[in-house]
């Protein structure tokens, strides 16, 4: 039985103090809207707050980046650190060392106790390559996080990257992090395709490829990034309506659940948010989320 909380791992450095008007992505302040989006909803009673973990270091970065680029980023040096698309400050800086970290710890964590789910507020990280950020995302912190944790514990990983765009941000690296087909071996950076019910389709048929790996003891953890983007009313203008945004939410839960009766052991999972752009309506970005982990909660928890 898994346990009845959420662990979420956040910290209110992960976001910045204020919205900056010339950023078109809310990303950067999302960790902290959404946590006060669960609490106004009444959500809170089912999560614990784990606030106390590192912020990453330069070292962390460079597992994944090029030094030019960790270097320019974090320096301010124009254009290379402003190439994600957002305003550089100080202060982001600091945010991207904690959302980093978020991810990585939350990951770990569920792996050390598969018992309870572990949930990161955070994005920004699959469409940055080696060199540089892009589309609203600094640093490949999925990448970062499996290579450490491969490095540590020999552990593999797979992402079901449910946002409305594809992350590049594993496949770009594959080059540049000698074990990274190791961490997330080939195929385990899952992003379905087409619309609609096609893409029910294709997820369904990926999910099933998915269990033989994890039956297989080819894969040992999960991490689920359900980017609200891939909703079709979405300013990007993604895939899904909301009733099949659900349905794919909940097609990997009960995938997690069956799966884990199959191997006689939870499987380890971890969420994240990424996506999600509704300028005019930004709580409905925030409402998704909460749904998507309510899901969660009700198939999984308790
Ligand atoms: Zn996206």
């Amino acid at each position: 039985m898994r346990k009845n909380k959420i662990l979420t791992f956040y910290n209110p450095k992960m976001a910045l103090k204020e919205q900056i008007e010339s950023n078109y992505s809310m990303s950067p302040n999302k960790p902290k809207l959404f946590m006060e989006y669960l609490k106004l909803n009444g959500f809170e009673e089912n999560i614990e707050v784990f606030s106390d973990f590192e912020p990453f270091e330069k070292n962390d970065f460079l597992i994944g980046h090029s030094e030019k680029y960790v270097d320019a980023f974090f320096k301010g040096k124009k254009p290379l650190c402003e190439n994600n698309g957002l305003k550089w400050t100080k202060q982001f800086t600091e945010t991207v060392t904690y959302t980093n970290a978020s991810l990585y710890n939350a990951i770990k964590s569920s792996i050390e106790n598969p018992y309870q789910i572990c949930f990161t507020p955070t994005s920004g990280f699959h469409h940055a390559n080696p060199n540089s950020g892009s589309a609203f995302c600094t640093f490949s912190g999925q990448v970062i996080s499996s290579v450490k944790i491969y490095r540590d514990t020999g552990l593999k990983g797979a992402y079901l990257d449910l946002d409305g765009h594809y992350g590049n941000s594993i496949e770009d690296s594959r080059n540049f992090v000698s074990d990274l087909n190791e961490a997330i071996p080939i195929g385990c950076n899952i992003n379905p395709i087409y619309q609609h019910k096609s893409y029910l389709k294709d997820l369904e048929h990926r999910l099933e490829i998915l269990q033989k790996q994890i039956i297989n003891n080819n894969i040992h953890y999960l991490v689920h990034c359900k980017g609200a983007d891939s909703h079709n009313l979405d300013d990007m203008r993604g895939q899904l309506t909301t009733k099949e945004w659900l349905k794919a939410s909940e097609m990997v839960y009960c995938f997690v659940k069956e799966t884990s009766l199959i191997i006689k052991k939870p499987l380890p999972l971890t969420i994240s948010l990424f996506g999600g752009y509704r300028r005019k309506a930004y709580n409905k970005v925030l409402d998704l989320h909460l749904k998507d982990l309510e899901l969660c909660h009700n198939i999984l928890c308790g």
